[in-house]
């Protein structure tokens, strides 16, 4: 049987696809380079936005003609949407044949042996997925959970309920899986979880834990998402001393008014915020920060959309994730009215777009004639290869015999916006 994985969303739905290959494939399924060749294609689904299920609908919509070309072909739904939905989604899409919640793929390569369909595996029970080897590609950056769910509960987001409560993996199982990559020869590895500053696996804090993984013996080591209600110093003072770490930190501030950062139950105030974006460049040279906004908030005036603009100028984010606000049944903010106009949202959502170009373009420019060190992780779209610096900026690099895998120094001459060009100078 050959399957394959299609994958929306996040970066966390990239790795439990990975999850997902790791455990079909110990199984004895082969993956398929195609769904036309696959018996089995599973789309691994995001429930953030109404938006990301919407395209889920439209995919599936299509493969129905996939389903019908081949007797016997299988067409599941996991991830986010899946939990969120369990059997409606089997009703509303007919030529669906399964659907399997993010805890729930130790079970899928019995339920595809057995044919047992259609079924909804929904129950949530703290899976870690402890053992399971990811199946990765590209050889150069990997992703490493720390950790899954999240006990936060922000008012406008579905992942508490979908993926369940935070629980945190042990620490010498992160850093055995850390080390192994080095082995591997592995260049790049982001730690991941929803909210990583809150991690403790009852012995390490998540400050403990960068300082293990950076003797892991990888070159280069990030982490996603934080969160500013926890994110401490102690964690910034591991950045600053630990040379794998990279100088980046992303650190969603979702809006500027501390009114509206108090109905999504954000926990912090925009002073906080603004007082860690200045520990964090006090501490980290050249620290590069990105930010998640959300507008159009239910209650979000014209003023508090004023304060979003104002922090936006004078935290001068390198770049951000820009979203309008969309309902999400069973949230706490679905009860409250979604009193900002669609036309209004959209305005919004406009402008800060705008204004943040313009302030990525010009914080890029300021590194034209700088070097900086590039990680070569693909060929680039025209010419050149397409790298990584360690502030997690995107490099068109021209040189002569690049491979991926290099670390190259690259001399900055321009910049598109989010993307820097530059040439190679030397290899360090
Ligand atoms: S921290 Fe808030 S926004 Fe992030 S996953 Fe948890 S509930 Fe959602």
């Amino acid at each position: 049987m050959r399957f394959y994985i299609e994958t929306f969303g996040c970066q966390m739905n990239k790795l439990d696809s990975e999850v997902l290959s790791g455990l079909l494939e110990g199984a004895g399924l082969s993956p398929s380079d195609s769904p036309e060749d696959a018996d089995v294609v599973l789309v691994n689904t995001c429930s953030v936005r109404e938006h990301a299920e919407q395209r889920v609908l439209e995919r599936l919509r299509r493969l129905a003609r996939w389903k019908r070309e081949r007797p016997g072909r299988i067409l599941g739904v996991v991830g986010c949407m899946a939990q969120r939905m369990g059997w409606e989604l089997l009703t509303d899409v007919p030529h669906l044949d399964l659907v399997a919640g993010p805890d729930s793929y130790n079970k899928l390569p019995d339920v595809l042996e057995r044919r047992d369909l259609p079924v909804a595996l929904v129950e949530q029970d703290g899976e870690l997925y402890e053992g399971v080897e990811p199946r990765r590609e590209g050889g150069v950056r990997a992703w490493v959970a720390i950790m899954r769910g999240c006990d936060n509960f922000c008012s406008y987001c579905i992942v508490p309920y979908v993926r369940g409560r935070e629980r945190s993996r042990p620490h010498r199982s992160v850093v055995a899986e850390v080390e192994e990559l080095a082995r591997e020869s592995y260049k790049d590895v982001t730690l991941l979880g929803q909210n990583v500053n809150s991690y403790c696996d009852g012995e390490v804090d998540f400050a403990g834990l960068l300082r293990l993984v950076d003797r892991a013996g990888v070159p280069r080591v990030r982490f996603l998402t934080s969160h500013p209600k926890d994110l401490s110093e102690e964690v910034l003072r591991a950045m600053a001393e630990c040379p794998s770490l990279c100088e980046h930190l992303h650190l969603p501030i979702q809006s500027g008014s501390d009114r509206v950062l108090q109905l999504m139950r954000r926990s912090y105030t925009v002073e906080r915020y603004i007082r860690i974006v200045e520990e964090a460049r006090g501490l980290i040279l050249d620290i590069s920060i990105t930010t998640d906004i959300l507008v159009g908030f239910p209650g979000e005036t014209e003023e508090d959309f004023e304060r979003t603009l104002e922090v936006i100028r004078y935290v001068q984010f390198d770049d951000a994730y820009m979203y309008r606000y969309s309902p999400r049944p069973g949230t706490l903010a679905a009860q409250f009215p979604d009193d900002v106009p669609e036309e209004e949202k959209l305005r919004r959502l406009d402008e800060v777009i705008r204004l943040q170009r313009e302030i990525t373009w010009r914080v890029n420019e300021r590194l034209v004639g700088s070097e900086v060190e590039v990680l070569i992780e693909a060929p680039a779209k025209r010419d050149g290869m397409l790298g990584r610096t360690r502030t997690d900026k995107p490099v068109v690099v021209r040189g002569e015999g690049l491979k991926v895998g290099d670390f190259v120094k690259v001399r900055v001459t321009g910049t598109t916006g989010p993307t820097l060009l530059g040439g190679e100078t030397a290899l360090p």
